[in-house]
């Protein structure tokens, strides 16, 4: 992990990022003709192709992050009670960040732990 983000999120990141310099390749390339002449035709059909691939595997990564968030699990955050998707086994939540995992032998806290200890908090803000 790169980011601290949710796996889903880091894809959608990748995606955009590729895409993004593809384009810019591309643009450039075409620059190039516009400044360098006829010498520039080089750069431009360099950028083209670098630019078309990169799209291309951002259009994979987007393909793949959707073929990836169908299997994915839907849940509650317990941290800020709103619908996250997970990865795998551990993945952040898509809001707030918090590590949630599915593996009991991972978790350091489990969710009835965590309400219990959020119900308490709220308890002494209360009180104070
Ligand atoms: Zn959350």
């Amino acid at each position: 992990m790169l980011f601290k983000s949710s796996k889903i999120n880091e894809f959608r990141l990748w995606g955009l990022l590729l895409t993004m310099l593809g384009m810019g390749l591309m643009v450039l390339g075409t620059a190039g003709i516009v400044f360098w002449g006829h010498s520039g035709r080089i750069v431009a059909a360099i950028g083209l192709v670098v630019g078309l691939i990169s799209m291309m595997g951002s259009l994979g990564i987007y393909f793949w992050a959707g073929m990836l968030s169908t299997t994915a699990v839907q849940l509650e955050c317990p941290e800020c009670h709103k619908l996250t998707k997970m990865l795998g086994k551990t993945d952040r939540c898509m809001f707030c960040k918090t590590i949630l995992t599915l593996d009991p032998a991972k978790a350091n806290i489990t969710a009835d732990e965590l309400e219990l200890r959020q119900s308490k908090s709220a308890q002494d803000v209360t009180t104070n």
